[in-house]
């Protein structure tokens, strides 16, 4: 059964097999395996954010299987009905601390109840930095985007702007001067944060150009997106920038807060897993999806580790039998 009140307490009661922590297209693949495998997952989905990140966008049109392409939230409430018809409980509620030791997990949700569990798979994804603006997230999906990926191929000949000046905002706007007429670089300060190969390759492509010393006070157009106002941060100058596609790439920061001193972290905080596995440093811990992956983060790729969690841990628990 779903529940989408408080999970109601099982603190001393059955120990769970597994518990999937998170709800976006890796915690709710692993939710599917679990549950087609017997395991009755109980599934933490979030109380704000349950879907993940596709639930701010509009249409997705990479994941395989939808020809016409589908969009963001019913691509994710897809998932969850998949997940929920084979028997997983799923959980709108936030998980608020978690004891990874032991061969006895305990994960407390935010009612202060705790659940016990014999593994856990962590999903929490990682979340895209904002520019903080009050506009943004109404215009998600409408020409504000995170990722050039995913969105490009909307912007046709298209000015698009791309805000940042590390590896991943040059690999963006590179990628993205396949697609627009023209590709313009903000930066915040006087130089670039990027390496010099990523940098040199965006300043060496005719269709990039950078304006220097300069941040997005306010994204201008309803319902979408139509001009920038740009400042100037030496002069305090404002101006208006004409733009269809804004790219925001400032960098993502992975929800490792519950877990960080629990099992390895890499050097940026996404959680380290053991060669092409899904397994942690602590057993019966598996993680997946963009908590993970700096390099891919697509929600195929995500979904893809979240089913190889769940036949982790169905191994690792078919091992202790
Ligand atoms: P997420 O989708 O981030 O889901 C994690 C979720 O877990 C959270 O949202 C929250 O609900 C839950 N959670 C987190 N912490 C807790 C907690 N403590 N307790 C309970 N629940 C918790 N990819 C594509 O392939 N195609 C696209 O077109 C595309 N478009 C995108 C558009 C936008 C605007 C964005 C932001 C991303 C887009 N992506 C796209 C990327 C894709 O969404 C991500 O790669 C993918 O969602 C990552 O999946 P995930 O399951 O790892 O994490």
């Amino acid at each position: 059964p779903s529940q989408t009140g408080s999970p109601s307490p099982d603190a001393e009661g059955a120990v769970h097999q597994i518990i999937v922590v998170g709800s976006g297209p890796a915690g709710y693949t692993a939710a599917v395996y679990a549950a087609r495998a017997n395991l009755a997952p109980l599934v933490f989905e979030g109380s704000v954010t349950a879907g993940g990140a596709l639930m701010n966008t509009t249409e997705v049109e990479n994941f395989p299987g939808f020809a016409e392409g589908i969009m963001g939230p019913e691509l994710m409430m897809n998932m969850r009905e998949q997940a929920e018809r084979f028997g997983a409980t799923l959980v709108r509620d936030d998980v608020v601390a978690m004891d990874l030791a032991g061969t006895v997990k305990t994960v407390t949700d935010a009612e202060g109840t705790t659940h016990r569990a014999r593994a856990v798979i962590l999903a929490m994804g990682s979340a895209y930095r904002e520019l903080g603006l009050p506009e943004e997230k109404e215009l998600s999906g409408h020409g504000v985007s995170w990722c050039a990926t995913c969105d490009g191929a909307f912007f046709r000949d298209q000015d698009i702007v791309v805000v940042g000046g590390g590896d991943s905002a040059m690999e963006e706007a590179t990628f993205l001067s396949r697609f627009g007429s023209s590709v313009t670089v903000i930066h915040r300060r006087g130089e670039l944060r990027a390496s010099k190969i990523m940098a040199e390759r965006a300043m060496n492509d005719p269709k990039i150009s950078f304006v220097w010393n300069t941040e997005v006070t306010a994204l201008n157009g309803r319902p979408k997106l139509s001009s920038i106002t740009l400042r100037d941060t030496l002069t305090g100058e404002t101006r208006e920038h004409p733009t269809s596609g804004l790219f925001i790439a400032i960098g993502h920061d992975p929800r490792n807060e519950l877990v960080r001193g629990q099992v390895a972290l890499d050097p940026e905080g996404y959680v380290l897993v053991q060669g092409r596995s899904t397994a942690t440093d602590v057993p019966g811990v598996f993680a997946c999806g963009d908590l993970v992956d700096h390099t891919y983060r697509q929600a195929i790729t995500a979904a893809g580790s979240g089913c190889a969690a769940a036949l982790d841990a169905e191994r690792y628990l078919s091992a202790l039998d």
